[in-house]
């Protein structure tokens, strides 16, 4: 089932009014939250090309940087990915009557999952900026065990720096059955996570290995045993399986990125 949602119209500044008049004409992209037709989504930062070498040849898979902001409704495309993702699953029926935990959470998935009735809706981050975040250490999770039939962590353990004790809080809060979504950048290529680097300890470096002056780590195959070790069994939704007829490009999404369904076993 699709999700049917209308944003409300961005109050927007003059540099992003100036980004619509240059983007937001033509058909050639399809904002999947707004539902507009335009030209094309704006990069972050400067695109894919001011990627580092390095993260390149490891394939770093993560953000859509060429097709990042819509010029209408400021989603990224880490929200977009989800809504398809979730749309293709039916996953919005998981939010009906349940109670929810959402980390970090993205404005427009959050109208969605709103808009599902959840029986408790609680969003968390560590620096919460808008009404109805309560400030939320994912490493120290201030619920009781077993609270939550959803948990929603959408790029948010690349900057965590104890990221094993925040799947085990996640693990830990979660109904027996329930399921965390845990979206991460990470290398296929890279067998084993880098970090702890002692010669990685500058912003400039951090952007160069990590892919961002913020993350901790830069995650590799090895992410999988990370999330299994906390507990929870994990499956792969691959974007070019169960979503092969969306044309990425247009969507603005990454279809190299897989969708996390980490499920806390029953028993
Ligand atoms: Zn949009």
């Amino acid at each position: 089932m699709e999700m049917s949602y209308k944003p409300e119209q961005d109050n927007v500044g003059v540099i992003r009014k100036i980004r619509r008049c240059v983007n937001g004409f033509g058909n050639k992209s399809t904002c999947g939250i707004c539902n507009k037709t335009f030209l094309k989504f704006s990069k972050y930062r400067g695109g894919w090309d001011a990627v580092s070498s390095y993260l390149k040849d490891l394939d770093w898979t993560g953000s859509d940087f060429d097709n990042f902001w819509c010029p209408y409704c400021r989603s990224h495309d880490r929200e977009r990915h989800l809504k398809l993702y979730f749309d293709a699953l039916d996953f919005w029926k998981k939010f009906e009557h349940a109670n929810v935990l959402h980390f970090a959470p993205e404005k427009h998935i959050a109208h969605c999952i709103e808009a599902c009735t959840p029986q408790r809706y609680v969003k968390g981050d560590l620096y919460p900026s808008r009404d109805g975040v309560e400030m939320m250490d994912v490493t120290d999770i201030k619920e009781p065990d077993k609270s939550f039939d959803v948990i929603l962590c959408n790029h948010v353990l690349e900057h965590v720096p104890d990221d094993a004790k925040a799947l085990k809080e996640i693990f830990r809060v979660l109904k027996p059955g329930g399921v965390a979504i845990l979206q991460t950048p990470y290398s296929p290529k890279l067998p084993q996570t880098r970090e702890n680097d002692p010669a990685i300890t500058t912003d400039s470096q951090r952007l160069e290995f990590y892919g961002q002056e913020d993350h901790t780590r830069l995650y590799g195959i090895d992410l999988m045993d990370r999330i299994a070790a906390a507990g929870f069994e994990l499956k792969l939704h691959q974007h070019n399986m169960l979503l092969k007829g969306v044309d990425s490009q247009r969507a603005g999404v990454n279809p190299d990125e897989p969708l996390f369904v980490a499920r806390k076993p029953t028993i």
